[in-house]
């Protein structure tokens, strides 16, 4: 099944796309990872990219359409994928279904005071990518990640200049394909508004709207 995950940063969307492609064992496509590893490895997309990530805006659409149509062409996406962070934009959505069939869009949804409260709490770990949180997911001893050893930090855009700004910019550019995929008939709307430790919650109603 070829999926697609949308909804506002901070929702919690990286935290469900891993446990569903676990449970599906489809590969998780996340834009955002993928940007992440290019700027650690200081390659020329990843030193592009970095400008807008830091600053809370998208990057150019150009660029992120050509790394997602390379990695959709990969053999592990053979029997599905599932993307996590893209698209973002209507001019994105439209070059992805030029490329490829998508089957089921996920819409996660949660209060303004849930998704700010999860931005400006999360902690990441450098390495592996393993998502925390200030409060409620505490790497056991601090600021070194549980699974792998590495340096847990805050993203430069997870602060709160840049947290506005990326809400903004959901609003403006992502929330459209909202619109866009229920149109498709493809979209199905998912509460996240739980605590964090209630994500088996989102996770059984997204399984219920994906097997449907
Ligand atoms: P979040 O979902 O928490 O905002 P991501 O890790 O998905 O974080 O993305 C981090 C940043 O990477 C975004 O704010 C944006 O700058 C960039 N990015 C990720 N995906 C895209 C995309 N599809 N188009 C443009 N920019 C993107
Ligand atoms: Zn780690």
């Amino acid at each position: 099944m070829n999926i697609v995950l949308l909804g506002s940063p901070g929702v919690g969307k990286g935290t469900y796309a891993k446990k569903l492609s676990e449970i599906y064992k489809i590969p998780q496509i996340s834009t955002g990872d993928m940007f992440r590893e290019a700027i650690k490895n200081k390659t020329k997309i990843g030193l592009k990219a970095k400008e807008y990530i830091d600053k809370g805006g998208l990057v150019p659409d150009n660029v992120t359409i050509g790394i997602v149509e390379e990695r959709l062409k990969k053999d592990d996406c053979k029997n599905g994928f599932m993307l996590d962070g893209f698209p973002r934009t209507i001019a994105q959505a439209d070059a992805l279904s030029d490329i490829i069939n998508i089957d089921k869009v996920l819409d996660f949804t949660a209060s303004e005071e849930i998704i700010i409260d999860r931005l400006s709490g999360r902690r990441i770990c450098k390495s592996c990518g393993t998502i925390y949180h200030i409060r409620n997911i505490i790497p056991k001893v601090k600021g070194v990640c549980d699974k792998c050893g590495g340096k847990v930090y805050q993203r430069e855009d997870d602060k709160p200049e840049s947290v506005k700004k990326r809400l903004d910019v959901y609003k403006k550019q992502t929330e459209p394909l909202i619109e866009y995929y229920t149109k498709k008939g493809i979209l199905r709307s998912i509460n996240a508004d739980w605590p964090i430790e209630q994500v088996d919650n989102v996770i059984a109603d997204a399984r219920k709207a994906l097997e449907e």
